[in-house]
């Protein structure tokens, strides 16, 4: 059973009135509100236990040390990772995307080289790559989705080729919420020799993920979304690519040995982990994934299915409404715009001051907005918090967007 308002009553936030109305959260997909056991941790690590890791021998450091390093076997077990030496910190997706640009793209990669993305990814998986195109002359290789959003995992295994050397795609989307069958891509990839980066910012917070099922070689999540802090974050990398690859940044605790004349590298994933690292950040994450585990990510992923089949409905109801994005497989997430005049960020300052976030914009992700033919939607996305009651209250804020704004 789950039991939602116990949950609700985990997140302090969620008992506080914005503009007078009791908040209704949904701007989970930019960042999610954090559970007090995640607050608590934090306070703890900073009042009780903190000190730099690695390097001190006195009592203090010790603990910092040992309590951040148990969150690395944390991260593996939320993956369902082989081995916890294959999960890398990062202080989110978008550093995990860069250490695989720069650490194994960038010394492998010449001119003509292709990577492979669709043109639903955020631009924390475009812009690495175009650093690429730019200062290596790779080639950037675009795969389309269907008008419903779909991503056809065939579509992208057809646009491989010869010189392709990777593919780098979503698990799902943050504007439409499609979800990807990165497995079938995974599969379908290593039959040609092509490692495979999956994006799994939004999926990892929405369902159960299994990094050996899924098989791909780099899977990058970031903590702020998971119900964690902001800063926090890991990267799967399966242990083969890793020893491929080049350190990204240089710096204390990444080494073994500087000397004058040379430098010996830490063994991974150490060995791109430079410099004081987000120590009570990843111990918050650690605390966070702890939280999800214990409430199940599949009991979260069948509530959220609950709630955004209920939303879909609620606002399929509204014939001025345009959902963007109705794939097969889609979460919790709707962007939409209102016919008529009415410009996103009107329609989140109205929603606003009935207390109700959500986020206006184009989502971080240019080319999607392009092939949407958009500059800006509105995106309500829900979280292992939000109620039935929450989609009634943003319909009623749409309906009033709608009378004032239309
Ligand atoms: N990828 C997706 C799909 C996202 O939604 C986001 C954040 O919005 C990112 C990457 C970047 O995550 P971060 O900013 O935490 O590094």
């Amino acid at each position: 059973m789950y039991d939602l308002s116990a949950v609700r009553r985990d997140f302090p936030i969620l008992s506080r009135k914005v503009n007078g109305k009791p908040l209704v959260y949904l701007d989970n997909g930019a960042s999610a509100q954090k559970p007090k056991v995640v607050i608590d941790t934090i306070t703890r690590a900073y009042a009780e236990d903190y000190a730099n890791v690695h390097r001190g021998l006195h009592t203090l450091s010790t603990i910092s040390t040992e309590r951040y390093e148990a969150v690395r076997g944390t991260v593996a077990r939320f993956l369902n990772a082989a081995s916890e030496d294959e999960i890398v910190f990062t202080s989110g997706t978008t550093e995990g995307i860069n250490l695989v640009a720069y650490g194994w793209a960038m010394p492998r990669m010449e001119p003509g080289d292709e990577i492979v993305l669709s043109v639903m990814e955020h631009h924390a998986n475009i812009v690495p790559w175009h650093f690429l195109r730019e200062r290596q002359g790779v080639v950037l290789k675009w795969v389309d989705v269907d008008a419903a959003g779909n991503l056809d995992p065939q579509a992208v295994l057809d646009a491989i080729g010869p010189k392709t050397r990777l593919v780098a795609v979503t698990h799902m989307s943050n504007v439409l919420g499609t979800v990807v069958d990165v497995a079938a891509i995974a599969r379908g990839a290593r039959q040609h020799g092509v490692p495979v980066l999956v994006d799994g910012s939004q999926a990892a917070v929405h369902m159960p993920v299994d990094v050996q099922a899924i098989g791909a070689d780099f899977y990058a999540i970031t903590g702020h979304k998971l119900y964690g802090p902001s800063g926090s974050g890991a990267i799967h990398i399966r242990k083969d690519r890793m020893t491929q690859m080049r350190p990204f940044i240089g710096g204390g605790d990444m080494i073994r040995e500087v000397h004058k004349d040379g430098v010996l590298y830490n063994d991974p994933p150490m060995k791109f982990e430079a410099g004081t690292p987000g120590i009570v950040e990843q111990i918050g994450l650690g605390a966070a994934l702890d939280y999800l585990m214990g409430l199940g990510m599949t009991r979260i992923a069948e509530h959220e299915r609950d709630v955004a089949s209920y939303a879909m409905d609620r606002l399929s109801g509204l014939n001025w409404v345009q959902v963007q994005g109705r794939a097969k497989q889609r979460g919790a997430i709707f962007s939409f715009t209102l016919d008529g005049p009415a410009h996103a960020h009107d329609i989140s300052t109205v929603l606003d001051k009935k207390g109700i976030a959500v986020r206006a914009g184009q989502h971080c992700a240019g080319p999607l907005m392009d092939r949407l033919g958009l500059t800006a939607t509105c995106r309500a996305s829900f979280g292992l918090y939000n109620t039935f009651e929450e989609v009634d209250a943003l319909i009623d804020g749409l309906e009033l967007c709608h009378d004032l704004l239309a």
